[in-house]
């Protein structure tokens, strides 16, 4: 899962099997773990030894669609304007959904704490931003998010949609799995996008659709 902050970060596989390390990434990480230093000299040329360290520490250069297409911003754990524990979340609907739902290519799913957006939940596939839902009249707060849905950039440029209102988080990763299983279910070919699929439909049209998936 990326961070906001480190969107520019990457660890990828080379062409010769080694692992490849931005500078970003590896100064952030050392900063916080001594044993990324080691993981580095390890990981020169050796892309399971790497893949081992990295685990190690819990990490890992291996990630389904999901997982890699997560980004939360610093939400309540160190932001004290954040409604919602963003990481902790996104962690939550990647853990849930990984195993329950098999995308064949890339969904963004943006979590972002508060109207600031840093995460840039509005240009999500699938964005999410930090709310307080009030669950009884004694005033009573439990964290939640508003989803949106088929934000885009570049040449598909527009913010997304609300579909879903106050969602509290515990719901969030039952939530999303029904929203890929719809776009799964409905969509054209395996060649149509999330995003195609979303501008596709009208709101009402897309609830439909999440609401007929099953989910344990
Ligand atoms: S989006 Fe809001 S809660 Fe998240 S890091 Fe930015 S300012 Fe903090």
């Amino acid at each position: 899962m990326q961070t906001a902050r480190c969107a520019r970060a990457s660890i990828a596989q080379r062409d010769d099997g080694g692992l490849g390390f931005s500078g970003d990434l590896l100064q952030q990480l050392r900063r916080r773990d001594p044993r990324v230093r080691r993981l580095a000299v390890a990981a020169r040329g050796d892309a399971a030894v790497g893949e081992a360290a990295l685990q190690a520490i819990g990490l890992s250069a291996k990630a389904n669609p999901i997982r890699t297409g997560l980004i939360a911003c610093t939400g309540n754990a160190g932001c004290r304007l954040a409604m919602s524990n963003t990481k902790q979340h996104a962690s939550d609907i990647a853990a849930w959904c990984e195993t329950r739902v098999q995308l064949d290519g890339p969904v963004n799913i943006h979590l972002t704490g508060c109207p600031n957006s840093c995460a840039q939940h509005y240009i999500g596939d699938i964005g999410l931003i930090g709310v307080k839902i009030q669950i009884n009249e004694d005033g009573d707060q439990v964290e939640g998010y508003h989803i949106h849905v088929g934000g885009g950039f570049g040449p598909d440029a527009a913010c997304g949609r609300e579909i879903f209102h106050d969602v509290k988080a515990e719901e969030t990763p039952k939530t999303v799995e029904r929203m890929l299983k719809a776009y799964l279910a409905n969509r054209t070919s395996a060649q149509e996008s999330f995003l195609a699929f979303t501008r596709r439909h009208e709101i009402d049209a897309l609830k439909s659709m999440c609401g007929q998936q099953a989910v344990e």
